[in-house]
């Protein structure tokens, strides 16, 4: 099968009408021009709350167009990198502005591409707009620092240079957060780019880079290149140009990336999926438990790396938790997005409602975990020709189930009772991932010894697993990352290397580790 017919089986239902005449065709920006990909085919894109809708065509980009991509990335390199930090940032405030001016439409544009409700799609735009302040800022910091040296008259610092060609590749839940993550502290630290989006979400990235051209980020600096990731992505990790890539995505994505770096030396940072946990303890506000739950398992329609999929509760409230969850869950009101009365969307494309499926029938079957309320896809009325699942429970779920354990990326949560703090813990880290974690207590002891003892990235008190803002370090453990952390100034060490400097004034050879030196020298 044509990548072009794969990616519109994957979005676009069996049966469902198609509208590609009429639809706004899109190019990829390389070297300041928007250009047709070298193969001349486009790919459609479709609302998942009604594939009726056809959003756009998009090109099907190959090696040859990340090539020419990469090459306007060099071309503009120097240039870039020679600008001073300060005056990169005034452009970066510039396209901050400007995303502020165009949130509404870029939050409606990006709802009818991947379908969460318009207050969330706000955020992702409101996300990018915060990214953008905060990161331009350190235009005037990318602090280094100095230090002393260990011979009389000679000077020691560090200072930061720019890593040089950047691939950034993306994936569709946070279409404008996520790019604008990795591109704004790339251009900060003077680097160049080159994007390639989640072929499910090519037009918010491609809204971004409009407004970088825009806000007067010189050509070249800012490429984007869409298509799909066996071919455009697998050109990307390969080119030799790139000295970094900066991947979000699945897991398993990750390690076949990870792979391709490993090949020729390139450095490579990676944010990959979560299965989180919420424990409720005995102490817990339950009402307000039950809210982070709610919007941590099924916000984005349970289609974030945050989600809360797992929810440990202690045994003394677990009945009264699981009823109350039950009745909200079953409560909440699925729909387009862009209806301002919908509480929880479509989820992403065909082949997510065949995963997250499968997973409620394993749940059932394989699993043996009790289906509290949902379970179903919901196919008439206004969810006809879009891909709706019901919020989904399951009850009475044991650690080590699949459900308990694998990333559904659906709106699908598990209950998991547990006898104590200790027990709920050692549940929360018994999983491959490690992204996020969250405990509901009135005990302080508790929540802080809970804090030490989960092994993730991001943890919170008394509130979901979901809600990282952007001047914190964002990341994960084990299968969630390697290592390194987004946001924050954290994310400055993955955009820039550092420079030791050793500046010898005294005049003669010094010979560090060797020479001898007098006290008062
Ligand atoms: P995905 O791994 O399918 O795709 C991510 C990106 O990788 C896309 O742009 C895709 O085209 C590209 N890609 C696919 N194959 C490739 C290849 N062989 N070479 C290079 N690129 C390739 O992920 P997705 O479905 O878009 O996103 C969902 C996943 O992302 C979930 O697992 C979720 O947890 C994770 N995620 C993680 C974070 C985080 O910060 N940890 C944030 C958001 C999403």
């Amino acid at each position: 099968m044509s990548q072009a017919k794969k990616a519109l089986n994957r979005k676009n239902g069996r049966g469902a009408a198609r509208a590609s005449s009429q639809a706004k065709t899109y190019y990829n920006y390389i070297g300041g021009e928007w250009v047709r990909a070298s193969s001349g085919e486009f790919f459609e894109n479709f609302n998942p709350a009604d594939t009726r809708d056809v959003v756009g065509r998009f090109p099907v980009s190959t090696k040859e167009d990340v090539d020419r991509a990469v090459a306007a990335a060099r071309e503009a390199f120097d240039r870039w990198r020679r600008t001073p930090a300060p005056r990169r940032a005034e452009i970066l405030f510039r396209l901050g502005n400007i995303l502020i001016e165009k949130k509404d439409r870029l939050a409606r544009e990006m709802t009818r591409e991947m379908g969460k409700v318009l207050k969330e799609t706000g955020g992702d735009v409101q996300e990018a707009i915060d990214c953008t302040f905060y990161t331009a800022g350190e235009g005037r910091r990318l602090h280094g620092f100095t230090t002393p040296a260990e011979m009389p008259n000679k000077f020691a610092m560090c200072v930061r240079q720019p890593v040089g060609l950047c691939g950034l590749i993306t994936p569709w839940n946070f279409p404008m957060a996520i790019p604008s993550w990795k591109l704004i502290p790339a251009l900060v630290c003077g680097n160049t780019v080159v994007i390639k989006p989640a072929e499910d979400t090519p037009l918010s990235s491609i809204n971004l880079v409009k407004a970088c051209e825009e806000a007067g980020v010189p050509a070249g600096v800012v490429n984007i290149v869409t298509g799909y990731g066996e071919t455009a992505g697998a050109a990307i990790t390969a080119n030799p140009d790139l000295r970094l890539i900066s991947f979000t995505g699945s897991t398993e994505t990750g390690r076949v990336v990870a792979s391709a770096c490993a090949e020729r030396n390139a450095i490579c940072s990676l944010e990959m999926g979560g299965k989180n946990a919420i424990i409720i303890l005995d102490d817990a506000d339950i009402d307000l438990a039950i809210e982070g739950a709610i919007w941590g398992a099924f916000g984005t329609s349970g289609q974030r790396c945050t989600a809360s999929s797992r929810l440990i509760v202690h045994k003394k409230v677990y009945k009264k938790f699981v009823q109350k969850l039950v009745e909200r869950a079953r409560g909440l009101r699925v729909g387009d997005g862009a209806d301002a009365k919908t509480e929880m969307g479509p989820v992403i494309n065909a082949d997510a409602v065949h995963k997250i499926m499968g997973y409620i029938e394993v749940g059932q079957r394989e699993d043996g975990a009790r289906l509290a309320c949902g379970g179903n896809r919901l196919t008439k009325g206004e969810h006809a020709h879009g891909y709706f699942i019901e919020p989904t429970v399951f009850a009475d779920c044991a650690p080590s189930m699949r459900i308990a354990q694998e990333e559904i990326f659906g709106p699908v949560t598990s209950v998991i009772p547990a006898n104590s703090l200790e027990e709920a813990i050692e549940i929360t880290n018994g999983v491959r991932y490690g992204l996020s974690a969250a405990v509901y207590t009135q005990d302080v002891n508790r929540a802080f010894h809970a804090m030490n003892e989960t092994y993730t990235g991001i943890f919170y008190v008394n509130s979901s697993t979901i809600g990282a803002e952007v001047h914190l370090p964002f990341g994960g453990t084990k299968a969630t990352g390697n290592g390194h952390r987004e946001a924050g100034t954290q994310v400055l060490d993955i955009f820039s290397e550092w420079k030791s400097v050793y500046i010898d004034y005294s005049g003669r050879l010094q010979r560090a580790q060797i020479d001898e030196v007098k006290l008062g020298e």
